[in-house]
């Protein structure tokens, strides 16, 4: 029988490339509900609502029935791609200035209601793992399986750090500790759905479990 699978947790604990495995192997969709916020904060950029002095949220909020999401999957890729109005933004939303904005846009209560709204229907079929910070918590508060991952803000820079240097990207290691750990802070005090565990989510720390023990552990879980 199909399930929901919930993954919620601090930036770059390694959600996704969990809950993309944890797809794969039993047939689920994937769906990776921050790179839609990462998409709005894009928006946000290209249309000059956002930057390092300012945002403008009015226009933001004034905008967002404009703003059309789509996920598209990626046979070579093997999960599916970020569109923003029929455009594939999936490498745009994963830069350094992307991530320093993102967090501030999902405080926004008319992102979250319109995004919420989005991730639920895509969740109407059971047989899916949805990512994210509030998913357990407001998404799909019922959902059979959550997962809350931790680890050190250390170990999840580190993780962020290399997966960006890999990409060609040339940020320092300490811009990426310092973003990691300020939008921990934005998420976990925003008033509108803050990051906070699920009562029945199941905490995995995974500072010291590489990513097949981890991914082992909570295949258990979804087989009980
Ligand atoms: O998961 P990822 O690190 O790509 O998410 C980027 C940002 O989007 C988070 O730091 C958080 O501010 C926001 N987010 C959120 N709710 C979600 C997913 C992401 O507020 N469900």
């Amino acid at each position: 029988k199909k399930i929901t699978i919930a993954i919620d947790g601090y930036s770059s604990t390694g959600k996704s490339t969990l809950a993309k495995q944890l797809a794969k192997k039993l047939g689920y969709v994937y769906v990776d509900t921050g790179a839609m916020y990462r998409a709005i904060a894009f928006f946000s950029m290209q249309h000059g609502y956002i930057n390092a002095d300012s945002f403008n949220k009015e226009s933001l909020i004034n905008s967002l029935p404009s703003i059309r999401l789509q996920f598209q999957f990626n046979p070579d890729l093997g999960f599916a791609e970020m569109y923003l109005n029929d455009e594939n933004v999936e490498k745009q939303i994963r830069t350094i200035e992307v991530s320093s904005f993102v967090s501030k846009v999902a405080e926004i209560t008319e992102v979250r209601t319109k995004l919420v709204e989005q991730q639920q229907e895509m969740g109407k079929n059971k047989g899916i793992v949805m990512d994210g910070r509030d998913i357990g918590t407001v998404v799909f508060p019922d959902a059979e399986l959550k997962i809350f991952m931790t680890a050190s803000s250390q170990t999840r820079a580190q993780r962020r750090y290399d997966e960006l240097i890999q990409k060609g990207d040339t940020v320092t290691f300490e811009e990426v500790f310092k973003n990691v750990e300020e939008r921990d802070y934005i998420d976990t005090h925003r008033s509108n759905s803050p990051l906070v565990i699920a009562d029945d989510a199941i905490e995995i720390d995974n500072s010291n479990l590489n990513r097949e023990e981890q991914f082992n552990l909570v295949l258990e879980l979804v087989r009980e």
